[in-house]
């Protein structure tokens, strides 16, 4: 784990994007949460903490589709899931089909640091949660409600139809060498209750390791079934890929299999990539000289 010179934060709002929509109030805020990150990168900041403060930042904002802005499912009730995971030791806490939890990334952080397992579902993650002190949601229908109006618009589609969905993530190269990644979503739209995408999945919307960290934004049961973050990995580690070929022969994979979506994925070298197959996928990136860039289409 060599210091990085190339040290840079990355983040996605979703690849749920629709053609000339006006993204610019979420883009605003994407670029002020890179500017307070990039800081913290400059000074020296963990690549962990990195990408758990950028998601925590965009799950209360209610501008995605993860923690506040999370749409309900079929019974009317907003599951949230959620992953994290570190390179340098393979570290990984997940939480899935988790209800009225503020910040669910923060659960699986806590499934990561203070249980011997990796992923905890529904009610048990809900009952850790409030035995670690995290806050909960206690009126959702208040809490939720603004979002799940602004995304259920005439025409959305349901679980039978093609998935309309939203997601964050983060991946971090810090100073230090250090890689991690972080994923968290409010699913699909309309999704049947119980459903679990890709994104609490190790391996299918997050994976962090020596080389490499990602985080996938898409159509969730399609990345699952591409095992499509670590399926990048997979690429650079055994055909020895550059990340570039890596991460776009992944979304090729996916939209082979039907799916659509994108990812980010920052390399042990501080190589960036960003693919996507969708209409578009929020992103933006800050490196050490402070540049913050994001874009959407
Ligand atoms: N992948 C997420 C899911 O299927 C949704 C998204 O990324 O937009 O739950």
């Amino acid at each position: 784990m060599p210091p990085s010179e190339r040290a840079v934060l990355v983040i996605h709002g979703g690849a749920g994007v629709m053609p000339d929509h006006d993204y610019a109030e979420p883009a605003a805020f994407m670029a002020e949460i890179l500017e307070r990150g990039g800081r913290a990168l400059r000074a020296g900041g963990e690549a962990l903490d990195l990408v758990v403060e950028m998601v925590v930042a965009m799950e209360a904002s209610g501008l995605f589709t993860a923690g506040k802005g999370s749409a309900a499912n079929q019974a009317g009730e907003v599951e949230l899931d959620a992953s994290v995971m570190t390179g340098h030791d393979r570290m990984a806490g997940a939480v899935a089909a988790v209800r009225n939890v503020e910040s669910p990334i923060r659960l699986a952080l806590a499934v990561r640091e203070r249980t011997p397992h990796v992923m905890l579902a529904g009610r048990g993650a809900e009952a850790f949660a409030d035995q670690v002190g995290l806050p909960r949601i206690s009126d959702p229908a208040r809490y939720y409600a603004p979002a799940v109006a602004r995304t259920a618009r005439p025409g959305a589609v349901g679980a039978t139809g093609p998935l309309t969905h939203g997601t964050v993530g983060a991946v971090a190269l810090d100073r230090a060498g250090r890689l991690a990644a972080a994923t968290s979503t409010g699913g699909t739209l309309s999704k049947l209750p119980g459903r679990v995408g890709d994104t609490p999945l190790v391996g299918a919307a997050t994976w962090a390791d020596a080389r490499v960290a990602v985080s996938c934004t898409g159509q969730g049961e399609y990345f699952v079934r591409a095992a499509a973050a670590h399926d990048v990995a997979a690429r650079m580690a055994y055909a020895q890929l550059p990340l570039d070929d890596a991460a776009r022969q992944v979304i090729d994979a996916v939209g082979t299999l039907g799916g659509n979506g994108g990812l980010i994925a920052v390399d042990c070298e501080g190589n960036v990539a960003m693919p996507f197959n969708s209409g578009g996928m929020k992103r933006g990136v800050v490196g050490l000289d402070g540049k913050v860039v994001v874009e959407v289409y």
